[in-house]
């Protein structure tokens, strides 16, 4: 019996237009054995669709439930706390999608929230209406905090910096649904239809991938392959399960050994407690 694993992207499949050696073979194992997996992703500027695309063009026969954004989290989030709301967005097509699909309304005027995500179209025009819509009584919501992203040419400034500007701005605490939130990586777990005993997160930094899986009580891999050297370990007071050099060296053994389809979350506290 197996489980399903979540996996990051950036640092552990690809770095930009290049695949990681042997991201290739591992999802190729886990769709010849019909083992769940989404790729989660804190950028919300694309669409699954895209993504999908994306990850096809590097040969993968990726579709699009295989995706799972930070857009999308957002979006099931808040439709959740205000079917039929409505939002102010700073940010792009995938953030718009997925709003509309879960019910919501862009709109210019009185939102209920102000929701931001990445983009490069920032103007200082909008951070000024999203200042005034928050200050007016509409919620601050953040697709993700990422300080910056990695792009082929260097960093960029992320969805975390703009929400910065604007809480610095406003004095209000935005709320963040990307990981590390529980509520995204537990809504990616229920979209794989599996307990979190059974689901391992696979990612390459510890501030997102690893702490929201520990945060979940999930289990986790580190990859090497992307913004942490194992010497960053030590800065950190948590750690993953397990650490590899590479995606290379993550197999069905490793994930089986991870994975917990026999005990409940309290009995696999209680071993781990004794280990
Ligand atoms: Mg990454």
């Amino acid at each position: 019996m197996a489980g399903g694993v979540l996996l990051d992207m950036d640092g552990v499949i690809y770095h930009g237009s290049e695949l990681i050696d042997g991201a290739s073979e591992l999802i190729h194992e886990l769709l010849d054995r019909e083992i769940p997996f989404r790729f989660l992703t804190n950028n919300s500027q694309r669409n699954r669709r895209d993504i999908a695309t994306k990850l096809q063009r590097f040969g993968l026969p990726i579709e699009e439930k295989h995706v799972y954004t930070c857009a999308m989290a957002t979006a099931r989030f808040l439709a959740r706390q205000k079917p039929g709301g409505t939002a102010f967005v700073i940010g792009e097509g995938g953030l718009m999608t997925a709003l509309h699909h879960n019910g919501f309304s862009i709109v210019d005027k009185d939102p209920d929230y102000v929701v931001v995500g990445e983009g490069r179209m920032l103007s200082f025009e909008q951070l000024e209406t999203a200042l005034r819509m928050i200050l007016a009584g509409a919620r601050l919501i953040a697709t993700n905090m990422d300080p910056n992203c990695p792009t082929e040419r260097g960093l960029r400034p992320g969805c975390g910096a703009t929400v910065a500007m604007l809480e610095a701005a406003s004095g209000m605490k935005a709320f963040s649904v990307g990981k590390p939130s529980p509520v995204m990586l537990s809504d990616a777990c229920r979209d794989l239809g599996l307990p979190l005993e059974q689901v391992v997160m696979v990612g390459d930094t510890m501030a997102t991938d690893i702490l929201g899986a520990v945060q979940l009580g999930l289990r986790s891999i580190l990859v090497l392959t992307g913004s942490t050297r194992i010497e960053d370990l030590t800065q950190f007071a948590y750690k993953p399960d397990v650490v590899v050099d590479s995606i290379a060296k993550i197999d069905l053994e490793l994930l089986e050994n991870l994975w917990d389809v026999e005990a409940d979350g309290l009995t696999r506290e209680l071993q781990a407690g004794v280990a």
